[in-house]
């Protein structure tokens, strides 16, 4: 009887558990938890959001709302836009901005900060913050603010990395004003993104740490990013050390993972890198149209550092510089023997997930297969290929007697022809079969990959004041590898005189 009773009170205890983790709350049932204030004062400042003139909804992203419990019929309320806008503030949330530093294209800047983006506090370990929601100490000359378009970018970007699988940031929901700023050629209209992110802490906040050469003031920052995001090194010896080389290897499948894809970031700054190895603050970033390995999607990168072909290695570079912030507290030196692994995890995580958009296996035939890769990135470049839409179609491929759904989209068709040979050969060697490969490239070939040329039609239209177009391309970038008829023009190559834009910083 014990026994049975004590089984019971633990079942019954687990399930009331579950359903207090389920219990989906109202808005003003949220509790929201700020944990950064144990820092020094000189490290965040307190400031409350400037909100915005006549706050509209633009979209709200239900499956964000999930992962905080929220009900997703509470967006619809004028309290949920208030809640963006920063003009309800919930019960916990104490508004903040962090400092942090960074180098910016190789240059160091001691200080710099969330210059336009406001800390609310967390929910279910996810960090709410709102972006363009006005001035911090951090803002320096600038106004605080986003404008529509690169709102948009960001909401609609964070959850198509999602989809892909690709750690990234989230997203909760946007609104639009009629407040306005000045950015390179017009007036603009404001608007917020309420973005959500298991941690916001950056390369670039070690950095700004690291400059009071205190130890212990480092070493409560690397506390808490082990709370945040490393929580199984808790007790471990060694740490911080252990903390920079989970974040090497996380590092080196994110990186991977963009590559994989064709994204890029544009503008790698270690203020834009984060500690937990997601993608963080999209700006200028791009889905690769046409294959091009040295593209660059930002046009003030005159010299190609953030280019595609450059972001694994600047990613190696931005975890030196964390080696550094973290001499005080760390072996440096082993740090820095740590990141000779940080490429060859790399190559072997790109490879892996290369050979399956190919349909192959890495692990049956070693050296060839990377040079199949390289062949192939030769060709998509010399044939003008649109990359993403490449594996789509090699997925459908029903013959190799009949490559025209291929072949009839690009303008050079003799290298990829040459390709199809050595890929045969592959095929046959590692005896798979239309069948087969189909299965595993599935999964990984997605049909729908936004494109910037996709998201500029949305933007567009946003600026006319309709927003279905954002909302309808939330729900392909997050089920990128369903049928959607209505957009089936989106699946096609991007038309020529779309493709591989530069987009400006000014955002
Ligand atoms: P980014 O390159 O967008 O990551 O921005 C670099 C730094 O400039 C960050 O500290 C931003 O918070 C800040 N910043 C960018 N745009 C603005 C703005 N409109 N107002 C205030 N700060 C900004
Ligand atoms: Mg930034």
């Amino acid at each position: 009887y014990p026994l049975l009773c004590s089984l019971l009170v633990s079942f019954l205890h687990i399930q009331t558990n579950i359903y207090q983790k389920r219990k989906i709350m109202k808005l003003n049932e949220l509790k929201l938890e700020v944990d950064y204030f144990e820092f020094d004062e000189k490290y965040y400042h307190k400031i409350n959001p400037t909100p915005l003139k006549n706050p509209k909804l633009v979209s709200f992203n239900p499956l964000a709302c999930h992962l905080i419990n929220l009900n997703y019929s509470e967006c619809e309320t004028s309290d949920f836009v208030d809640f963006i806008n920063g003009s309800k503030i919930l019960e916990g949330s104490t508004p903040f901005a962090m400092a942090y530093a960074g180098h910016q294209f190789g240059y160091f800047v001691p200080q710099l900060g969330d210059g336009r983006a406001i800390n609310l506090g967390a929910v279910n370990n996810w960090h709410l913050q709102i972006k363009g929601s006005g001035l911090t100490r951090y803002s320096r000359q600038s106004d605080g603010r986003a404008v529509l378009r690169s709102s948009i970018r960001e909401y609609i970007m964070s959850e198509a990395m999602f989809g892909l699988g690709i750690p990234t940031t989230r997203a909760l929901g946007i609104i639009d004003s009629d407040s306005f700023v000045h950015r390179e050629w017009e007036q603009e209209s404001c608007a917020i993104v309420l973005r959500m992110s298991p941690s916001w802490i950056r390369v670039g906040t070690f950095e700004f740490f690291a400059r009071s050469r205190d130890k212990e003031t480092i070493s409560q920052l690397a506390d808490y990013v082990i709370k945040q995001s490393y929580p199984h090194l808790e007790n471990e010896e060694n740490k911080y050390e252990k903390m920079f080389y989970s974040l090497s290897d996380k590092t080196a499948e994110l990186l991977a993972k963009w590559q994989v894809y064709g994204f890029q970031h544009g503008v790698m700054n270690t203020d834009n890198f984060s500690v937990a190895g997601l993608t963080i603050d999209y700006g200028p970033y791009a889905f690769m149209d046409y294959f091009e390995k040295n593209a660059i999607c930002n046009h003030t990168d005159a010299e190609g550092r953030y280019s595609y072909n450059n972001q694994p290695y600047v990613a190696r570079w931005n975890l030196l510089v964390l080696a550094n912030a973290l001499g005080e507290i760390c072996d440096e030196n082993r740090l820095k023997e740590y990141i000779k692994t940080f490429l060859p995890q790399h190559e072997k995580i790109y490879l892996d997930l290369m050979n399956k958009r190919l349909g192959l296996d890495a692990s049956k035939s070693g050296n060839s297969n990377l040079l199949l890769i390289l062949e192939l990135l030769g060709s998509l470049e010399n044939a003008k290929m649109d990359y993403n839409v490449f594996f789509y179609r090699l997925t459908h491929l029903k013959s190799f007697e009949d490559l025209s759904s291929i072949l009839d989209i690009v303008v050079f068709q003799e290298p990829l022809k040459k390709w199809f040979e050595s890929y045969k050969k592959v095929c046959i060697e590692q005896e798979t079969t239309f069948e087969s490969r189909f299965e595993v490239m599935k999964k990984v070939n997605p049909k729908y990959v936004l494109k910037n040329y996709i998201i500029q039609e949305a933007i567009e239209k946003a600026h006319e004041g309709d927003y279905t177009l954002v909302n309808d391309l939330l729900k392909i970038a997050q089920n990128p590898y369903d049928e959607h008829p209505f957009f089936e023009r989106y699946a096609q190559p991007t038309p020529m005189k779309f493709a591989n834009i530069k987009l400006s910083c000014s955002s």
